[in-house]
């Protein structure tokens, strides 16, 4: 039900986990957080309050310059911590957080089973980072813009692959998200005051536009590729 994203050379765990307490208003029954670590990406992932996912992330801090993080309110799968985001595919190059729900996730997941995927979770999200890893060509964008065509339903979606890990990949289809801009770090969220911390300066996505995020910039560009330019807002009240 809340997502945050971050690259830039901060405390990737801490911006994620104080973002994902801004966001908690939003109500939700399990979090996690995925974090670019040196050894690659790395999941953390814990059912119920925020303080159980910091609870083990204190044993294992997860140090890395991007992450993504979710809190979530349970659609399809019970609260647990194995359907909690974010979601990976069998290869674990690929994360992804997701709020909203796919309507086809049933028919998707019988057909990547049929190709012999494999589940860990029962969450209609877990067809999303399955259908990417497929999908991959050596261009995350391309990939996820592909993956797009083939679902329906409300979904924003903050997605990490490990064979670009200079890129956090954002897309806003029904469900809210915006993106804040900082100096040589940048930011997603659900909602702005889970990035105030640390920027007043904000794009807020359309339905049907993605975003790509590096350390220094931030280009938006529809869902079919197409570049936009978007006046910034800056922020100039306090959450
Ligand atoms: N439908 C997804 C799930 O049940 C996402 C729910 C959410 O928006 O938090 O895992």
């Amino acid at each position: 039900c809340g997502i945050v994203g971050y690259i830039g050379n901060k405390n990737t765990q801490s911006v994620l986990v104080e973002g994902l307490k801004k966001l908690e208003y939003r109500g939700y029954d399990s979090a996690g957080i995925a974090v670019f670590t040196p050894e690659g990406l790395q999941i953390t992932k814990a059912l119920g309050r925020l303080a159980n996912l910091e609870a083990k992330l204190e044993g294992a801090p997860l140090v890395g310059n991007a992450g993504i993080g979710h809190t979530r309110w349970a659609t399809h799968g019970k609260p647990s911590d194995e359907n909690s985001h974010p979601h990976t595919d069998e290869s674990q190059k690929f994360s992804v957080v997701h709020n909203g729900i796919i309507e086809n996730y049933l028919e998707l997941k019988d057909e990547l089973m049929a190709e012999g995927h494999t589940f860990t979770s029962e969450t209609d999200t877990e067809v999303i980072s399955h259908l990417i890893a497929r999908e991959y060509d050596g261009d995350i964008v391309k990939a996820v813009q592909k993956v797009i065509t083939l679902m329906r339903g409300a979904f924003a979606l903050g997605v990490l692959t490990e064979y670009e890990p200079e890129k956090l990949v954002a897309v806003r289809q029904a469900s809210p998200l915006i993106i804040g801009v900082g100096e040589g770090e940048n930011f997603i969220g659900s909602d702005i005051p889970a990035i105030l911390e640390h920027t007043r300066n904000v794009y807020i996505l359309n339905d049907g536009e993605m975003a790509v995020l590096t350390h220094d910039a931030v280009e938006l560009m529809t869902i079919e590729g197409n570049f936009i330019s978007r006046e910034m807002i800056h922020v100039d009240w306090d959450a």
